[in-house]
């Protein structure tokens, strides 16, 4: 008898694992889309037919690949984005296994346009084999179109579902990744008609251009920082409940996961507002530190397993039960005691910033009678109830917003005496640094010999004399939202109602109104039948 066993050949091992990365033609819509973000794309253009399983087409203004790295993507394991196991565990891009593209190749007809800025190259394959590879013409970026999707595997082109089901899976996947890019814009085409353009490159702008604005206008903000962990997004009231979870999005450092913990830890902080057997509908961010999950346990890296899961539940109950319980203080309250920062990856810490000025984000008018300024809170009056606006918190924001030029109305003030810092010897080494830092933020400094930095113009919202002290926070902390943070409440400015009134107007244009830099609520409103309740509960204390 001869020899039954044989080595898979490599085109078969890419069936199989198209099997388990590509099961249809929204997933393959999402690997690729990764691909674009992981490359740096702004613009992500997508264009279906028949759902996807005639033809993809995915356009992006990323790095592109250069010859070599453009025939190498297609085989397995060729990835960019990982050398070494441990990388698995410190996951911040989006793709890392290497076997997507050559799994999509193994089971379509696919063209490969890429350019770098030097070069573009055209690829043809066929079931993953490569026809032709030549020069073409492209500006940077990648366009990939696959057409024919599982043509050659017929059990699987079989139990694929009907073009408008596959349609609907790929639009609410753009809808997913859009609500985690906001800084990138997406638009998807079926059959020649626009489905989704995105135009908003902030969060609040984005959430409300693919949930709608009623889930912005009548849902519950929420925002809490538990350090390390954040917590940043929108609940719709109990009333907007659903039978399936369809109306949940949950994002772990940005990537849309699935959590069925997440979604029980919600429910039950909705607590009896729910009724059995309906979900409630929401938008969540969690920032986390990498290693305290992990989301390698699924080929599609679609669930998460956390490490402390009972503390990642009570975080996310108490968190909800919280905002919609509105202001009132609770004993012990964990939230808001942003002490030590975690410092892990830039990429994915909160960027509520846009390079727009965003008339988006202001959801209400600033029309509104100012009550008091009580402590670090300014009470004011608004149709609909007594807001709360935390004095710290917003000038946080604004402050942020006006270092990062991030304003509208951004104004450097000439310093009538410049400000001289005297320079250690550690310092002196990272004064140019500094000065270039410096002039990002509107802040003009210059160098006086070799000793003295002096300033001569600092933004609206930072005055001379708190220039040194936050100049000493921020050489500490090397951290802007951090600096800002321990900064704003250390000053304890002292508000008049007018300034109180004055920064809250000014908070409304700062790109995210409603949370500080480092994840504080900046404000709250006690709704009318909020309040009511509160006197009517307390007949039976
Ligand atoms: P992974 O994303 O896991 O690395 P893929 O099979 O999805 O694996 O992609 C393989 C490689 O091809 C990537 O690592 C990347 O270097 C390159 N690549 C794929 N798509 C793009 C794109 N749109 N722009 C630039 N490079 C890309
Ligand atoms: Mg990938």
């Amino acid at each position: 008898m001869g020899s039954q066993i044989s080595l898979l050949s490599e085109t078969v091992i890419n069936q199989i694992a198209a099997g388990e990365v590509v099961e249809n033609p929204a997933s393959a819509v999402k690997e690729l889309i990764e691909n674009a973000i992981d490359a740096g794309s702004t613009q992500i253009d997508i264009e279906i037919e028949e759902g996807g399983l005639e033809r993809i087409q995915i356009e992006d203004n990323g790095s592109g690949m250069d010859r070599i790295d453009a025939v190498l993507c297609l085989k397995r394991y060729a990835t960019s984005k990982l050398q070494t196991v441990d990388d698995l565990f410190e996951l911040r891009t989006m793709g890392f296994r290497g076997e997507a593209l050559a799994a999509i190749a193994s089971v379509s007809r696919l063209l490969l346009k890429t350019a770098t800025d030097k070069e573009a190259t055209c690829i043809i394959a066929e079931a993953g084999a490569v026809q032709s590879i030549e020069p073409c013409a492209r500006g940077r970026g990648t366009t990939l179109e696959i057409r024919s999707l599982f043509y050659n595997v017929p059990a699987r082109r079989e139990f694929q579902k009907s073009a408008s089901a596959n349609t609907a899976q790929v639009v609410r996947t753009v809808e997913t990744l859009a609500l985690a890019h906001p800084e990138i814009n997406f638009s998807l085409t079926s059959q020649g008609k626009v489905l989704l353009r995105t135009d908003a490159t902030d969060w609040v702008g984005r959430i409300k251009e693919i949930l709608g604005e009623d889930l912005l206008s009548q849902g519950i903000e929420i925002a809490s920082f538990t350090p390390p962990f954040r917590l940043f997004g929108y609940l719709a009231p109990a009333l907007h409940a659903k039978k399936t979870r369809l109306s949940q999005y949950f994002f772990l450092n940005r990537r849309a996961l699935f959590s069925p913990l997440i979604s029980r830890a919600v429910k039950e902080g909705y607590g009896t507002r729910l009724s059995e057997g309906l979900y409630p509908t929401f938008v969540l961010y969690l920032e986390a530190p990498p290693t305290d999950f992990d989301i390698n346990v699924h080929p599609q890296k679609k669930e998460v397993r956390f490490k402390n899961e009972k503390q990642i539940f009570a975080l996310i109950q108490n968190a909800v039960h919280q905002a919609l319980m509105g202001p009132l203080p609770v004993a012990g309250e964990p939230m808001l005691l942003a002490e030590d920062l975690p410092s892990f990856s830039p990429q994915v810490t909160w960027n509520f910033r846009s390079d727009l000025p965003s008339h988006e984000s202001a959801l209400f008018e600033p029309t509104f009678h100012s009550l008091a300024v009580v402590g670090s809170y300014f009470l004011l009056q608004e149709e609909g109830g007594l807001r709360l606006v935390h004095l710290e918190a917003a000038y946080a924001r604004l402050l942020f917003d006006s270092l990062s030029k991030k304003q509208t109305a951004q104004q450097a003030q000439g310093l009538l005496c410049p400000i001289e810092i005297p320079l250690t010897r550690d310092e002196k080494e990272f004064v140019e640094e500094w000065l270039v830092e410096f002039e990002k933020m509107g802040i003009s400094g210059r160098l006086i010999g070799k000793k003295t930095v002096a300033i001569d113009a600092l933004p609206e919202w930072l005055p001379a004399e708190d220039f040194i002290p936050f100049f000493a926070l921020w050489k500490e902390k090397k951290d802007l939202p951090t600096a800002i943070h321990h900064f704003s409440q250390g000053v304890k400015r002292k508000y008049s109602l007018i300034e109180a009134a004055h920064l809250w107007k000014t908070v409304q244009k700062c790109t995210n109104p409603h949370i500080s830099p480092t994840g504080e609520r900046i404000s709250t409103i006690l709704k009318s039948e909020e309040l009511r309740r509160l006197f009517q509960s307390s007949k039976n204390d």
